[in-house]
């Protein structure tokens, strides 16, 4: 598809930690000389929505105004750069095509499409308003039950049991997962997965290790219910609880790359693009998408991040303009020469887990596993980082 413009487009496929930290970049690199790429967002929702922030708007309602941030002040006033509020449903070599019609050409295509998880986690709706009506309801149902049954003790599911019971002491709350170890994600201490047991336990959570729940109509799609249930475990123990979430399962948004080809290959077999397993996009170190040089991917969607974090997404990302910029460079300056291309630095393996404003476990480098809740309040637990994440956006 030929360029109508000199301005070298490149398209950010989703503004959430990894497309924003990528824009910001490029933005930087933009300020200091390189004046001739124009940043093209496209974005499905009408807000940028902030997951590390969900399970405090569904048990605090003025923090839940807070979890969606405009995407109004990302760009300089009067700058080449756009936003499409649009869904991207197919990807070309040279192109996207959006679930509009539209069709937005680039010279480089930059994919954060990222994830989606259980509601109220994250939600599969794209607008903001429906989103929040969907915390709001989930709200009044819990604070209208009495017992709570959280289904699966990954990060999500131990910190959506540790918010309500924090906010609700007086609720019955229950976190039921299938393994004998919570958050047993590879690359974290035993010490972690032990503390995160013993920090629930001690706020008071009844957690049941090694019992996969299985409860009638309670899945992805419909992931809260509002029933009167009981629930026996097979050694005899009794769950009774009359709301329960289901904090299963990650989704990897990566649907569209099935139609990408390389130009002079139109056999090509798109579905070696994606893991059979995960659907994350397969990059090269140097976030290129394998086969690709000018495609890039980066955060949950991508296979480069072995845990999905928005630390990693976040961090990882920013490579993405660095090369686009090198690649740039090399076109102009040293014809005939590769460019130097970079691949992200070490990507620490952190993990903070927020169960209310005041608490939480946190595991970093250097530290190690700290159950001090001065530390996790500090570096998480307060604000659930809805700061950094104001800032990226140039948001007050
Ligand atoms: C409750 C919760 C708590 C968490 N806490 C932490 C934490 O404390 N620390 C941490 O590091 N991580 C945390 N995470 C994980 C973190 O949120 C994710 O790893 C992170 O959101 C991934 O960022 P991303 O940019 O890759 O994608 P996402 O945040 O998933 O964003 C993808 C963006 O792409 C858009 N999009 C998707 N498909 C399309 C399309 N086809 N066309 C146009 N737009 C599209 C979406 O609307 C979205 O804006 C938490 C997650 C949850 C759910």
């Amino acid at each position: 598809m030929a360029q109508t413009t000199e301005l070298v487009k490149v398209v950010v496929v989703g503004g959430s930690f990894a497309g924003i930290a990528t824009i910001q970049t490029l933005l930087s690199s933009i300020k200091s000389g390189h004046k001739n790429i124009q940043i093209i967002l496209i974005e499905k929702r009408d807000a940028r929505h902030h997951p590390i922030g969900s399970f405090r708007a569904l048990v605090d309602a003025e923090f839940a105004k807070r979890v969606w941030v405009p995407y109004t002040n990302l760009f300089p006033k009067d700058s080449q750069h756009k936003i499409i509020q649009d869904t991207v449903t197919q990807v070309h070599h040279d192109h996207v095509v959006l679930a509009s019609g539209q069709i937005v050409a680039f010279n480089y295509l930059a994919l954060c499409t990222g994830s989606d998880n259980p509601a109220p986690a994250k939600f599969t709706v794209d607008s903001s308003k429906e989103s929040m009506a969907i915390t709001s309801k989930a709200r009044e149902d819990l604070q209208k039950s009495k017992s709570v049954v959280v289904v699966g003790g990954g990060a999500c599911g131990v910190e959506l049991a540790g918010e309500i019971k924090n906010a609700f002491p007086d609720k019955k709350v229950t976190l039921i997962h299938s393994s004998q170890t919570l958050v047993d994600y590879p690359g974290y201490s035993s010490v972690l997965k032990a503390g995160a047991l013993t920090h629930l336990r001690d706020l008071g959570v009844d957690v049941v290790l090694g019992f996969r729940a299985q409860i009638e109509g309670l899945d992805f799609q419909n992931s809260i219910q509002v029933a009167s249930r009981t629930i026996v475990t097979p050694d005899g123990k009794t769950i009774e609880s009359d709301i329960q979430f289901l904090s299963v399962g990650i989704r990897v948004n990566t649907s569209y790359i099935s139609t990408l080809k390389p130009a002079n290959n139109p056999s090509f077999d798109s579905s070696t693009l994606t893991h059979a397993d995960s659907h994350q996009i397969k990059v090269q170190k140097t976030l290129q998408v394998i086969g690709f040089d000018n495609i890039f991917a980066a955060g949950d969607c991508a296979d480069y991040s072995k845990v999905p974090t928005a630390a990693a997404s976040g961090s990882i990302a920013p490579t993405i303009a660095n090369n686009i910029i090198a690649l740039e460079v090399a076109k102009s300056k040293r014809k005939g020469k590769p460019a130097k291309l970079s691949n992200p630095g070490w990507m620490p393996s952190v993990m903070l887990l927020a169960t209310g404003p005041e608490t939480g476990v946190t595991a970093m480098p250097l530290i190690g596993t700290k159950f001090s809740n001065s530390i996790s309040k500090a570096l998480k637990s307060k604000d659930l980082m809805i700061g950094m994440t104001n800032s990226s956006m140039n948001w007050k």
